[in-house]
C-alpha cells in the first residue's frame, strides 16, 4: 500500500478548499470501502480528506420530512426512532448492511458515492424519493437520486464535490415502505438482489386500493434502478394475489441482472417475481399499521 498524507477538516467547506488545493486527493467517510481498494491497491491517492470530524454532515432531522446528512452511519440510522418508523425501507437497509462493527463507522454517503449495484441503502431511497444535496466549489445543488447513479462506481459527483445529505418528503398516514436483502447467508453479505417497495394504501368497499407506488431493484442493472412499468401498473389497483403477481412480473420484465459469482442472471429474474411481491406486501402491512416497525 502506497503512503498518503491525511487530512482532518472540520467543515465542509474545508473539506472543499482541500479537495480543490490538492492534487490526486480523495474523500474518505468510514473508509470501509475506500480501505479495501487500498489494500487491494486498487486506488493509490496521494492524499485523503476525511470526512469523519465534519459535525455538519451528520445530523438526522425529522419532522415535516427527513433530512439524513451524508455522513450519518447506519448505526445512527438505525437507532433513529423516526426512520424506524417512517421511513421503514431505510431501517431495514442499515440494519442488515455488514456487520455491527462496519454499521458503526460505515456512512450513507459513502454507501451512495461507492454507486455499487449492491448498495444496500440506494433501492430504500429511490423509493423514497430521495434527493441528494451536493456541495462543491461553486455552491449547492439538488440531484433527484434516480438521476444520481450513471453506473457502477459512477455517479453525477464532480471533481472536489461531497454529499452533503439526503432530503425526503413525509408520506402522511397510510404510507408504509420495505427492503428486501436477499442474500445467500444470513450473516454478513452483500445482497444477490436487493428490492424495495413504498405504496399509500385507502381502504375502500372492494379491498385495499394502491393509490401510489414506488418499486426498486438492486444488483439487476448496472446501477440500482427503478421498477418504473410495475410502479404505474399498482397504481390504483386494488391488492389481490393476482395483482401482486403480475406487478411482481412486470418488475422481473424490467430487470436486466447479469450471471456473477453471487448469482445467475435467471435466477435473479425468477427471485426478482417473489420478492417484489413479499416487498409489496410488507410494504402494506406497515401502511395499515401506522406503528410502523414493530
Ligand atoms: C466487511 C464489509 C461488509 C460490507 N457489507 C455491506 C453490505 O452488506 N451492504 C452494502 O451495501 N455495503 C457493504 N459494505 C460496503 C461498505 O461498508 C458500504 O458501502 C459503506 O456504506 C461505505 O461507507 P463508508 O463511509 O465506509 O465509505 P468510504 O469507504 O469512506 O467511501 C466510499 C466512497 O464514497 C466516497 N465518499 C464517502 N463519503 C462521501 C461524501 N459524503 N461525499 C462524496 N463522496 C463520499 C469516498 O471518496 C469513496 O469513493 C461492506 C464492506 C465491508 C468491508
Amino acid at each position: 500500500m502506497k503512503a498518503y498524507e491525511y487530512y482532518k477538516p472540520q467543515t465542509i467547506q474545508e473539506a472543499i478548499d482541500l479537495m480543490e488545493g490538492l492534487e490526486d486527493a480523495r474523500f474518505i467517510a468510514g473508509g470501509t470501502d475506500v480501505l479495501v481498494l487500498l489494500r487491494q491497491t486498487k486506488i493509490a491517492p496521494k492524499n485523503l480528506i476525511s470526512l469523519r470530524n465534519i459535525k455538519d454532515l451528520t445530523n438526522i432531522e425529522g419532522g415535516d420530512g427527513l433530512w439524513i446528512g451524508g455522513g450519518a452511519t447506519h448505526s445512527d440510522i438505525v437507532k433513529n426512532v423516526f426512520i424506524r418508523q417512517y421511513y421503514s425501507a431505510l431501517y431495514d437497509a442499515a440494519s442488515n448492511l455488514g456487520s455491527r462493527q462496519i454499521r458503526n463507522v460505515a456512512t450513507i454517503g459513502g454507501n451512495i458515492c461507492n454507486a455499487a449495484p449492491s448498495a444496500d441503502t440506494a433501492c430504500p431511497l429511490l423509493v423514497l424519493d430521495a434527493r441528494v444535496t451536493v456541495v462543491g466549489k461553486n455552491g449547492e445543488r439538488m440531484v433527484d437520486i434516480d438521476a444520481f447513479f450513471l453506473g457502477p462506481n459512477k455517479t453525477v459527483l464532480e471533481k472536489g464535490e461531497l454529499v452533503k445529505g439526503f432530503r425526503m418528503p413525509f408520506f402522511g398516514d397510510n404510507t408504509g415502505s420495505a427492503y428486501i436483502k436477499h442474500t445467500r447467508r444470513q450473516a454478513m453479505d452483500l445482497p444477490i438482489l436487493g428490492i424495495a417497495a413504498r405504496v399509500t394504501m385507502e381502504k375502500t368497499g372492494e379491498g385495499l386500493l394502491c393509490k401510489d407506488a414506488r418499486i426498486a431493484m438492486g444488483v439487476v442493472a448496472p446501477r440500482p434502478i427503478r421498477a418504473k412499468e410495475a410502479e404505474a401498473f399498482l397504481k390504483g389497483k386494488t391488492i389481490s394475489d393476482d395483482v401482486l403477481q403480475e406487478a411482481g412480473e412486470i418488475a422481473a420484465s424490467e430487470a436486466t441482472p447479469r450471471d456473477s459469482f453471487r448469482g445467475e442472471a435467471w435466477y435473479r429474474k425468477e427471485m426478482v417475481k417473489v420478492l417484489t411481491r413479499r416487498a409489496i406486501m410488507k410494504a402494506i402491512e406497515r401502511a395499515m399499521q401506522p406503528q410502523g416497525v414493530e
